[in-house]
């Protein structure tokens, strides 16, 4: 009698270990062993140069690091989730691949907070005023939240979702919702992305095109590169016969400020392979996206 229950006990107590052990490759990064998980799957920029998928510390820019601000943003999302975190040590100092030590996340944190406050006080604000008193934390981690797309990269984003098929018609996701920054006056951007391709025997995941636009606009951008970013990861991902990416957006940086063209819509269009060869099938494709 008391082996079964012993039995069952032990099952139990597996199970319970089993979901509620962390991840092995977590224990080997807090271990040290494995220094960065992204960085290993982090391919070099395509041969174009257009796909970026590095982080900022590889592009040779003095950044915050791809794990710690990973941990930033994941952090904030805890945040949001009621889930405040913050108060947990997370002291590591992180060393770059160009052996320079870079900023722990906290000090990152805090000199983005210090400079929210600073823009504030510039501006003409009483950063104590009640009502700005947790203002340049929450626009920190509200900037990091808009550039969480420096934290993926292609491949895992891609990841398992190409399928061998034979289908050779054209194929078509529209309407898909973008927000994204100016990189020039780092005000929003926004509105529809467009994709079509024309299969070679390979198709991908619908919601992966949808994740690659996530990817590529979340980051500081301009809207001719975002289109065209976008068409070169599926060209790369699928190698179909053809792409074309349409972006339609609205410019917080006209609309507001300068010109103040408040319903002016900026289109930009990528088109490769077939797309861009065959009138025909542009045409087509262009006509299915404003199809109503
Ligand atoms: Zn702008």
């Amino acid at each position: 009698m008391y082996d079964i229950l012993l039995v069952i006990a032990i099952i139990i107590l597996t199970t319970y270990l089993f979901f509620k052990l962390p991840k092995l490759t977590d224990v080997l990064v807090w271990c040290g062993l494995r220094t960065n998980e992204l960085d290993a799957h982090v391919k070099p920029p395509a041969t174009n140069g257009e796909i970026v998928t590095g982080n900022r510390l590889r592009q040779g820019e003095k950044g915050i690091g791809q794990k710690s601000r990973l941990h930033m943003v994941n952090k904030f999302e805890n945040m949001s989730n009621g889930h405040d975190s913050s108060a947990e040590s997370d002291e590591i100092t992180h060393v770059d691949t160009n052996g320079s030590v870079v900023h722990d996340e906290k000090d990152n944190l805090n000199d983005m907070i210090k400079a929210y406050s600073s823009i504030i006080s510039h501006v003409g604000e009483d950063v104590n005023r009640e009502g700005l008193l947790k203002t340049p934390e929450r626009a920190a981690k509200a900037m990091l939240w808009f550039t969480k797309g420096y934290e993926e990269n292609f491949d895992e984003v891609i990841n398992k979702a190409v399928f061998d098929e034979d289908h050779d018609e054209m194929v078509i996701l529209r309407d898909i919702e973008m927000f994204s920054l100016c990189e020039h006056h780092l005000v929003p951007f926004n509105g529809k992305v467009h994709i079509g391709y024309l299969p070679n025997k390979k198709i991908l995941g619908l919601s992966k095109l949808a994740r690659v636009v996530e990817m590529y606009s979340r980051r500081l951008q301009v809207q001719e590169r975002l289109t065209k970013q976008i068409a070169t990861a599926i060209l790369q991902a699928i190698h179909p016969a053809g792409v074309g990416v349409v972006v339609e957006a609205c410019h917080m940086c006209m609309m507001m400020r300068g010109v103040q063209k408040i319903n002016a819509t900026t289109t930009t269009s990528c088109m490769l392979g077939v797309f861009r060869e065959d009138p025909k099938t542009r045409e087509e494709f262009l006509s299915l996206i404003t199809k109503k």
